[in-house]
């Protein structure tokens, strides 16, 4: 069987019906429906528009396993969530060193939109805050405008194993407003760390951002990670496994903007969120976990999103350095029904 949709819609229509997991799953939404905190970004109308009441929570164990309750059909813009992936592909293109003389991979403790380089080498300080991710996407290959947004388009259908349109009217208004996005690329270039074609690198950063997806893609993009670079449904490799370690190191350093320090301590999952209310995490070797929920903690991280994480690592040990027994062992809460494996 090789069609995506037949091998998804079989693998839920096996863990609908057989796995504790999914009952779990369920009652973690029915737990965090009604948290009302955090507010919609609005910095563009656009996506002022997402409904608060919006929750989608999807799980993708490295098995193929698809996991999902509440709204994981909903699109909308992948965001920052982009930047781990485009920086996976900027390493595809040109290796870790190249890479790393443009854009540093320390954390800044400073807000993703900060307009802060390193004092020293004047590289931004690394690829998950804009000012990094601006160059990084300067460093995607292809001929023009369109070709790299081609192959960026390309990588993310590798991860999830669909076609993925722009949001147009999200492209548009981030570029009419994007002026502190502009003004860093342009301190940028005036220290040499991107390419004089920036006004192209900006448009191709913007429309990265307008990308659209549902909670289901973002639990492939990380159980893809999770799996060694290869997404678990498909079987199609996404990007080169000499570089997963590098994309998932740097999501767990600098994922969730400056409140990475905290959400590794409580957490401990290598992350990535957007602020249009995505959160994609990583348990390595085990599963990936995709939540969509729009209101944002004043970080601009989901605040829905941030609880069903942390709740899921704590229940099932899943944090990195966790080494107590956990309470629930992952693997038989989602093999406790009977044929879960069998597909
Ligand atoms: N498009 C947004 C920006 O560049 C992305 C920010 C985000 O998700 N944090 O400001």
């Amino acid at each position: 069987m090789s069609n995506f949709g037949e091998l998804q819609s079989l693998a839920n229509s096996i863990t609908a019906v057989t796995s504790p997991f999914r009952n779990y799953l369920n009652d973690l939404y029915e737990k965090y429906r009604s948290l009302n905190e955090g507010a919609v970004a609005d910095y563009i109308p656009e996506l002022a528009l997402a409904k608060p009441e919006w929750f989608g929570v999807c799980v993708v164990t490295t098995e193929g396993q698809v996991f999902e309750v509440g709204d994981c059909d909903q699109l909308f813009t992948i965001q920052s969530i982009s930047k781990a992936f485009v920086f996976g592909l900027a390493l595809e293109d040109h290796g870790r060193d190249y890479v790393n003389s443009k854009v540093s991979v320390e954390p800044t403790g400073e807000a993703f939109n900060s307009i802060v380089l390193d004092e020293v080498t004047n590289r931004p300080y690394n690829p998950m805050v804009n000012a990094g991710a601006i160059a990084t996407a300067d460093l995607i290959k292809g001929k023009n405008g369109t070709e790299r947004l081609k192959r960026m388009l390309e990588m993310f259908k590798r991860y999830t194993g669909r076609d993925h349109d722009i949001n147009v009217p999200v492209f548009l208004s981030e570029k009419a407003t994007g002026y502190r996005n502009r003004a860093m690329a342009y301190l940028m270039l005036n220290f040499g760390m991107v390419s004089e074609k920036i006004d192209e690198t900006l448009d191709l950063y913007f429309q990265q951002c307008s990308i659209m997806v549902n909670a289901r893609d973002l639990a492939m993009l990380s159980a893809t990670l999770a799996n060694g670079g290869v997404n678990p449904v498909t079987k199609q490799r996404a990007i080169d496994e000499r570089y997963v370690q590098d994309v998932i190191s740097v999501m767990l350093t600098c994922g969730m903007y400056d409140a990475s320090g905290e959400w590794c301590y409580r957490v401990g999952l290598p992350a990535k969120s957007g602020v249009g209310g995505g959160i994609t995490a990583i348990a390595p070797g085990k599963v990936g976990i995709g939540t969509f929920s729009p209101p944002l903690d004043v970080k601009g991280n989901s605040v829905r999103g941030i609880k069903v994480c942390e709740d899921l690592s704590q229940d099932f040990g899943l944090h990195l350095f966790n080494v107590a027994k956990p309470e629930r062992n992952l693997q038989e809460w989602i093999a406790g029904g009977d044929g879960i494996n069998d597909w």
